[in-house]
């Protein structure tokens, strides 16, 4: 993680921060997965129980729009948020388990750049969701489901 804090941030942007909304933020700033608004709410309501779930849709939106959190689809229509300061990396998402494992592939950004130079663009930012499931005999089961 790099940077001010997600509180730092909505500051500097000139937010108005309720004390719900500081909850969010830290909750965000202590998140090192890609929690969904259901996720966040459980979260924030370990610390002040009176937070409402509609709060947490209403933020987490406002604070997308601010450019300081990231609105990830993983292709179960549920949308996940992540610190929109992260380094830049990619997602894998195992879709028997909902595991979401982040990797950076230097032969992929190369790609990527070539791609878009070669149809005549300068790359300004990509996204890339790969979704997957374990390879047999890897010793790995999937029992776990997260639902
Ligand atoms: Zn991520």
């Amino acid at each position: 993680m790099t940077g001010e804090t997600i509180l730092a941030r909505c500051a500097a942007k000139g937010l108005r921060m309720t004390e719900q909304r500081r909850i969010i933020a830290r909750v965000m700033d202590d998140s090192v997965d890609h929690p969904d608004v259901d996720a966040l709410y459980a979260r924030a309501m370990e610390i002040d129980p009176r937070i409402s779930l509609a709060t947490v849709y209403r933020t987490v939106k406002i604070f997308q729009e601010a450019g300081i959190l990231d609105r990830l689809e993983f292709g179960d229509g549920r949308a996940r948020y992540e610190d929109a300061e992260r380094e830049h990396h990619d997602h894998l998402i195992d879709i028997e388990t909902g595991a979401v494992i982040e990797f950076v592939d230097p032969d992929i950004e190369a790609l990527q750049e070539r791609i878009a130079r070669r149809l005549g663009y300068r790359l300004t930012g990509h996204r890339l969701e790969l979704y997957a499931v374990p390879l047999e005999g890897d010793g790995q089961d999937s029992e776990e489901n997260k639902e």
